[in-house]
């Protein structure tokens, strides 16, 4: 999608006239472009009227570097749709808070659960897992191996076969113990089924969560508007996390489920590690999602400064990247400077340092270096998943660098997701420096 958007608007800039026609011409490109990408059709239209409007063609000055004038245009409209406008659900201390999760089959429920259950015990809070689907043969053993791996403590049976039993007696019992965050996973179908919509509603009567989230797969396209607005009427969620986004999937469907239900995403899910759960921001989702992250601009910029580099791009080539590439990185980042503007540039990393200005984004660049410092070389040259498999060494790590657990998980996602794009750009740098060429 990014590289038909890219192309579009790179056609249009090389064109031997650039009038209003060529201009028509190129929304329409980049409104199919979104169309295959699984937005809604209805949503384009508007987006359409939106770019237009937006961008006064013929008030340009003739200067104006159009191509990036048009790319944030096209930019601004989606992050407008999938900025949430509003507050987020925040889980009170001291409390029983009660989150459901909902969604079809094979969305990522279970695994994104204990991933989320992961992400609130690490900031503190008391955290638990109960698990209500009997349907699916294995649910709880799922769940059992997952919390297990993670610390957590859960409830479910092997012989309860009403999951709105299950779901009761589990929330119950940890209300009791007084968890304070307390998630519960519930069974999908393969469709849109009545029984599963009059088991969810049971299931919500009888636990009141404080929060529902519907799970929905980055892959799910054109069916994502009808099913979200089928599972808004019935259950009712707050929020949506969106599942898969390290897969091949564009993403649009995501897109349109907040726009059919006007209801936040508030987590992405980018793995199958426990750690791959990172919060939602629209810009970097649309970035992502029009390939606009400006890694090839970080590139180019890296290169011409002379860095210690080397490796690094070597690693990269060969869609590898370990810890001790992000440190190089990270060093990197620091000789470089104005801070804000370089951290932006990096996938990810803009949103880690939001809000902070240069000094305190220095501050937290210091520390990461300090993190990577106080690691084993094994575990620098490693692609980070043994801290996954052995979580004390995080520990051990943050207790050796002064910092803490939550900053040593934090670069390892920023490090995983940078071998992730490394892993993709594997073989397709012969491309990549192709489409270069030709902007
Ligand atoms: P459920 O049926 O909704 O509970 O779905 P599961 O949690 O069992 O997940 C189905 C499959 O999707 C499993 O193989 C998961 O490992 C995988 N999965 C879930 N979330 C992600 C994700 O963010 N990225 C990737 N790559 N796989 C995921
Ligand atoms: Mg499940």
């Amino acid at each position: 999608l990014g590289r038909r958007i890219n192309a579009a608007v790179t056609d249009l800039t090389r064109a031997p006239t650039l009038d209003e026609k060529a201009f028509d011409g190129m929304i329409k490109t980049i409104s199919n472009a979104l169309a295959e990408a699984d937005v809604n059709i209805k949503l384009v239209a508007n987006l359409r009227k939106t770019i237009k409007a937006s961008v006064k063609f013929h008030e340009l000055p003739p200067h104006a570097n159009k191509k990036r004038i048009i790319q944030k245009a096209v930019f601004d409209a989606l992050v407008d749709i999938v900025d949430p406008h509003q507050k987020e659900y925040v889980p009170k201390k001291g409390k029983s808070n009660v989150i459901m999760f909902v969604g079809l089959q094979g969305a990522g429920k279970t695994t994104t659960c204990t991933k989320l259950a992961r992400w609130y015990q690490a900031r503190g809070f008391k955290t638990c897992l109960v698990c209500a689907d009997t349907f699916r043969a294995g649910a709880f053993d799922q769940l059992k191996q997952n919390a297990t791996k993670a610390k957590i403590p859960y409830y479910g049976s092997l012989t309860q076969t009403d999951p709105v039993v299950v779901a009761r007696d589990g929330v119950e019992k940890f209300k009791k113990e007084r968890f304070e965050i307390i998630i519960v996973d519930t069974s999908g179908r393969h469709h849109q089924e009545d029984a599963l919509f009059a088991e969810m509603v049971e299931i919500q009567t009888a636990v009141q969560p404080h929060q529902t989230i519907m799970v929905l797969d980055a892959s799910i396209g054109q069916a994502a508007e009808s099913q979200s607005r089928a599972f808004k009427e019935t259950a009712d969620f707050g929020a949506i996390i969106i599942t898969k986004t390290d897969g091949a999937a564009a993403g649009g469907g995501a897109i349109s489920a907040v726009a059919a239900t006007h209801t936040p995403i508030v987590f992405i899910g980018t793995g199958e590690h426990l750690l791959d759960l990172e919060k939602f921001n629209p810009q970097s989702f649309v970035s992502k999602l029009l390939g606009m992250g400006d890694i090839q601009g970080l590139a180019e910029h890296v290169q011409s400064l002379n860095l210690n580099q080397k490796d690094t791009m070597k690693n990269i080539t060969e869609g590898k990247f370990s810890v001790r590439d992000m440190r190089d990185q990270l060093q990197n980042i620091m000789k470089m400077g104005p801070l804000s503007k370089m951290a932006g540039m990096i996938p990810g990393m803009g949103g880690m340092m939001q809000g902070m200005d240069d000094e305190e984004g220095g501050m937290k660049l210091k520390r990461m270096i300090y993190i990577c410092d106080s690691m084993t070389v094994k575990e620098l040259d490693s692609d980070g998943r043994m801290f996954v498999e052995q979580p004390t060494r995080m520990t051990r790590v943050a207790r050796g660098s002064g910092t803490s657990v939550r900053e040593v998980e934090e670069l390892l996602t920023q490090q995983r997701m940078m071998g992730g794009i490394a892993k993709k750009m594997k073989g397709g740098m012969q491309n990549m420096q192709k489409a270069q060429g030709q902007m």
